[in-house]
């Protein structure tokens, strides 16, 4: 169904963003991927995507804080392919403090790249979506879309904030093609949770592995990692005839981490 459409990932050179591209792509759909990385890493990426799934593969690499940059990407993906017929919105970053040391200018990049980046990526590619009435929007929350935890709150702000949006898009396009949902992974082994790791590492004097463990217990149930297969895996099901009527939902694909 999705073969020959055009998935634009944002945040995709790497972690969650990547395996949902791997997904779509096995699906049939060529893709515009975007983030940040080395460039002779990306352009050997974007060839081996191609070939692999035999699909046309892009890379733009647009900066997610910056409004215009995202607009020019969304315009040169419709010349390219004609229009963005699904679009993920999938790049995110961390920073972790106490509200009162929360630095400033930290809050303001996640708000930007985590929930303003959502809303300027959905008010550039909706209208081509709405004329071919057909589309998919998937934003990729958290678990800290549903709650909270100490110290992040600029992340779980703009994911809670990122929940609103869908619902309310997923409530303007209801009578359309187009549908509009949010993803709400738990723990995922990506280097933005490697991070966090490596950190807990060092704060609590543990290894690599103690830290993991650690960290999985506290939240996560299974105390296993969600895969980005599995995440991609649920990124095809939302882009199938059979989610035509799944809007403005909150899908948890978490270990537990919610049902507590
Ligand atoms: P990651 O660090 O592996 O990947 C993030 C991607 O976003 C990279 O491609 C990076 O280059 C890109 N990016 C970052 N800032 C950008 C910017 N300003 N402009 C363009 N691209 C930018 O992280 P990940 O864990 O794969 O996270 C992907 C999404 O999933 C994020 O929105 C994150 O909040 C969410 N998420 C992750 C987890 C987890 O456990 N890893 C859990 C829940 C939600």
């Amino acid at each position: 169904m999705i073969k020959g459409k055009l998935a634009l990932v944002t945040g995709s050179t790497s972690g969650i963003g990547l395996g949902i591209a791997r997904a779509l792509a096995a699906d049939g759909a060529n893709l515009v991927l975007n983030g940040f990385g080395d460039a002779g890493e990306i352009d050997k990426l974007r060839a081996a995507l191609a070939a692999e799934f035999g699909v046309e593969v892009a890379y733009d690499g647009a900066d997610m804080s910056k409004p215009a940059a995202i607009e020019q990407m969304v315009r040169d993906a419709e010349k390219r392919f004609g229009a963005v017929d699904i679009l993920v919105n999938n790049a995110g970053i961390q920073h972790v403090a106490p509200v009162d040391k929360f630095p400033v200018e930290r809050w303001d990049a996640v708000i930007a790249i985590n929930l303003s980046a959502v809303f300027h990526a959905i008010r550039c590619a909706l209208p081509k979506m709405r004329e071919r009435n057909w589309g998919r929007i998937i934003n990729i929350a958290s678990a800290h879309g549903l709650v909270a935890s100490a110290e992040k709150s600029a992340y779980v702000a703009a994911k809670h904030g990122v929940l609103g949006l869908t619902k309310a898009v997923a409530l303007e396009t209801a009578r359309t093609g187009v549908t509009c949902n949010a993803i709400c992974p738990g723990w995922v082994l990506t280097p933005l949770v490697q991070k966090q790791i490596d950190a807990r590492a060092e704060q609590h004097k543990q290894s690599p592995q103690e830290a993991k463990v650690a960290l999985l217990g506290e939240k996560q149930p299974s105390l296993e990692f969600v895969t980005t297969e599995q995440l991609g895996a649920l990124a095809s099901f939302l882009c199938s005839e059979g989610a035509a009527q799944v809007r403005g939902s909150a899908y948890s694909m978490d270990g537990g981490w919610t049902a507590q």
